[in-house]
Parts: structure tokens; sequence; C-alpha cells
């Protein structure tokens, strides 16, 4: 019952039917898709009789939203009508996927309404009614609530834009693998940000916010710049062998279609002296989907600069594969929810296995993510994937402390003829 309510249902009255009369109890609040309803009530001021009418995109009954007590009105449809029934739990769940500051504003106007309405009936009833004085004490603590959530994200902004200042966001590397000969291919960038107070503080718990309030671009082109100083040192590092590796950076999908990503990493390459198809970049499918025509050409064009593109969290994004072929991507990354459920769901298994074949028949590297026990890589190997990221291969490190390690690993090959020294 409780699960039936959070989905939107739909009803047709006849010409003449009665919605809701006076009197009944609130259950929906309704939005008219087609139609007229005439709403009947009582004037406050002078006990007559007052008609309103509404029709199409318009609602009403909305008090059922704001407590469960009784029609002030009648609701009557003029014509055939049909209207989309608002469940207060439909507007809870809706509620909660709003901008905080968004939901702040609404839950401040209900509030304001509410408050009014109950002090009306307050002061005709003389002595409030307990369920009255009750549903307004909740309502105060959720917009209590709700101004504290958006006063720290205020904050937390603050705090961003502090910290971009400071350089407290640090490149991490993920190394990415070929099956084969279990050699480093190229490594992720995973930001870190280094707090003076809280430690390391991982990217969910900041990127979310960031991309709300606009900061994400910039920590995306400190991960950029940071990329971009480290390929230089992997060729130091490792000579020849070191210049086929890339460093892939996150683009956020937020504003993806803003011209701005483009110049940015434009102007980040400037001046750099390594073939710029060392720098990967991902971008998650989500951030393709609401206007593909325009993320189209932003890929072009970053395309155009020389770098290789990435689509980040494949199989996740419900992207249109009709416009796969549109996108000038090099790389498909297999989500690892997928990677991580091969074992124990068939389904899985046969999403891998359509995405290697999609792969093969748009000519992209497939690189599955998220891999932690050798059977997946086993498996992985099976269905033809080459490359594989995750904590079985290795964790994401600080940056100095990947490329030292990597270092390590070098010349010990180079001292049992594995890897030249050019
Ligand atoms: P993502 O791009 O899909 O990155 C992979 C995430 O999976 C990383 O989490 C990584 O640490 C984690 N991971 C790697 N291997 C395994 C594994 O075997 N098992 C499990 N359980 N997890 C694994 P992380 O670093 O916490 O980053 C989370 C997300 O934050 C990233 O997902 C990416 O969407 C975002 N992100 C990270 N760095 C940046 C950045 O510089 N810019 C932007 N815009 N987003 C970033
Ligand atoms: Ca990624
Ligand atoms: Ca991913």
């Amino acid at each position: 019952m409780a699960q039936e309510s959070l989905f939107m249902s739909r009803r047709t009255f006849e010409e003449g039917e009665t919605i809701f009369e006076k009197g009944d109890s609130r259950d929906y609040a309704y939005i008219i898709e087609s139609g007229i309803v005439k709403m009947t009530g009582v004037s406050e001021e002078d006990g007559s009789k007052t008609s309103v009418y509404v029709s199409n995109g318009e609602i009403f009954g909305e008090s059922a939203l704001l407590d469960g007590g009784y029609r002030d009105a009648t609701a009557k449809a003029v014509e055939p009508t049909a209207a989309f029934c608002i469940s207060p739990d439909i507007l809870k769940q809706r509620m909660e996927n709003l901008d905080p500051m968004v939901k702040l504003l609404v839950s401040m106007l209900v509030e304001k309404y509410r408050y009014n309405r109950l002090s009306h009936i307050d002061g005709l009833a003389k002595s409030p009614s307990l369920s009255a004085k009750r549903t307004q004490e909740l309502l105060v603590e959720s917009y209590e609530k709700q101004r504290r959530i958006v006063l720290d994200e205020l904050r937390m902004e603050q705090e961003l834009r502090r910290a971009l200042e400071k350089n407290e966001f640090k490149p991490y590397l993920q190394p990415i693998t070929e099956f084969e000969n279990g050699s480093i291919i190229g490594y992720e960038t995973l930001v870190r940000w280094h707090h003076p107070h809280r430690g390391i503080v991982f990217p969910n718990d900041f990127i979310p916010i960031a991309e709300r309030t606009n900061v994400v671009g910039a920590i995306d082109q400190c991960m950029l710049e940071a990329a971009c100083n480290l390929i230089p040192q992997l060729h130091d590092i490792a000579g020849e062998y070191g210049k086929k590796m890339f460093i892939s950076v996150n683009l956020s999908g937020a504003n993806f279609d803003d011209q701005a990503i483009v110049d940015r990493v434009k102007s980040t390459l400037k001046g750099t002296k390594f073939d710029p198809s060392q720098i990967k970049l991902e971008i998650t499918e989500s951030a393709l989907v609401s206007d593909a025509e325009q993320a189209a050409f932003i890929l072009e064009q970053l395309k155009a600069t020389g770098v290789t593109l990435a689509l980040d969290d494949f199989g996740t994004g419900y992207s249109s594969l009709g416009y796969l072929h549109r996108f000038t991507i090099d790389s498909l990354k297999i989500d690892r929810s997928f990677v991580q459920q091969l074992q124990v769901s068939r389904k899985s298994l046969n999403i891998v296995k359509a995405v290697v074949d999609l792969a093969h028949t748009f000519d992209l590297n497939l690189i599955a993510e998220g891999i932690e026990e050798e059977k997946e890589v086993e498996i992985l190997k099976g269905l033809g994937c080459k490359y594989g990221q995750g904590f079985y291969f290795g964790r994401p490190v600080e940056a100095q402390e990947t490329l030292r390690q990597f270092s390590e690993d070098i010349s010990a090959k180079q001292s049992t003829g594995l890897v030249s020294a050019e």
C-alpha cells in the first residue's frame, strides 16, 4: 500500500461528477491534465458561497498535501476531466530529490501557508486541536532541519573555495592493467581532499556539493593540471614505455554542455610537450544523456585537442546506444556494479558480454572497473576483455608515492630485461 502510493495515479471524471465534497477526508491533491473543475466553498468573510474554476495544468485540493484534515470545499468536474493524483508521500519523495536550496524555499512557503491556516483555525476554535499543534511542530522541525542542510552546504561551498586556494585537493593514482602480461598501461587520477581538520575526505563526500555549487570545474582543472605534470615524470621513469602510458582524469558531468570545459582543457594542454593522447578524459555516460547533440559537439571539440576520451560507469546511464557511434570516444569503462556481480548474476555476465561485443563493433578499448578478485579477471579475460582496474591490481595511492613504486617496478623489470631502459 505504502509502495503503491509512491506511484502517481491518474483518474478521469465525467461531466458533473463530484471529485470530493466539503467534509470528505483529504487524500490527494490533483493536477488537471485536461478538463475543467469547479471548486465551491464558503466565504470566510460573510458565509456566502464562492466558486473558482481550475483547468489544464492547475492544481486543486492541495491542502491534502499539507495535512490530513477534511475538505473545506467541493470539487466538481464541469466537463470530462482527467487529473493526476498526488499523495503526500509522492510529494515527500519528490522533495527528497530537490536541490537543498529549492527544498528550503518550498518548505518555507508550505510552512508559512500552513501557519496562516492553522492560526486561523486556532483563532476560530479558541483552543487549537492537539493534532494541529503537533503538525505545526513537525513542520517547524523539518523546516529547521532543511535550514541546517542549506547552511551546511553554503559553508561547505566556502570551504571548497578555500581548499582550492590552499591547494588541498591532491591527485591519487590507481593503476589500469593489461590482463595478459600484468603491465600497467595507465593510471586514473582520483581526487582526495587533504582537509586540515577532517583528514582525507573522499570525493563522494564533496564532489556532489562541488557540482551543485559550480566549484567542480576548478577541481577537475586542478586534477588535469596535476596529470599534465605527472606525464613527463612517467617519461623520465620509463622512457619509451612511459610514453605509451596514459593518465586519465575525471570530468564532471555537471554543465557538460558548457563550452568552458573545452576552453579549460585547451588552455591546460597549451605549452605541454607530450603527446596529448596520453591524457584520457573520463566522462560519465549520464553526462551525455540530457542533451546528446550538444554533448557530441563538446566531445568532438575535446577530441580535436588530441586527448583520448572514455565513457565512464558504462551501463548505468541509460544512454541511447543509437548515439554511441556519434560520440568520438576511444574507451568504455564498464561499471564496477556489473563486474562485482559477475560471479553471482547471469544478467551481469550477459551485460558484460554485450558490452564486449559493443566495444568490438565500435572499435573501442574496454576497461573493466572495480576488480577485486582473481576469479573476476579470469571471467573477464574469457569474455574478451583485456584491461581492468580495481583493488585487486592496486588501490588509489598518492601520486608521488605511486610514481616511486612505479619507478621501483620498472628498475626491477629493467634488471631482468623485461623492459628496455630507452
Ligand atoms: P569513478 O570515476 O568511477 O572512480 C572509481 C571509484 O571506484 C573510485 O572511488 C575508486 O577508488 C573506486 N574503486 C576502484 N577500484 C575499486 C574496487 O576494486 N572496489 C571498489 N569497491 N571500489 C573501487 P573514489 O576515488 O572514491 O571516487 C568516487 C567517484 O568520485 C569517482 O568514481 C568519480 O565519479 C568521482 N571522482 C573522483 N575523482 C574525481 C575528480 O577529480 N573529478 C570529478 N569530477 N569526479 C571525481
Ligand atoms: Ca572515472
Ligand atoms: Ca567509473
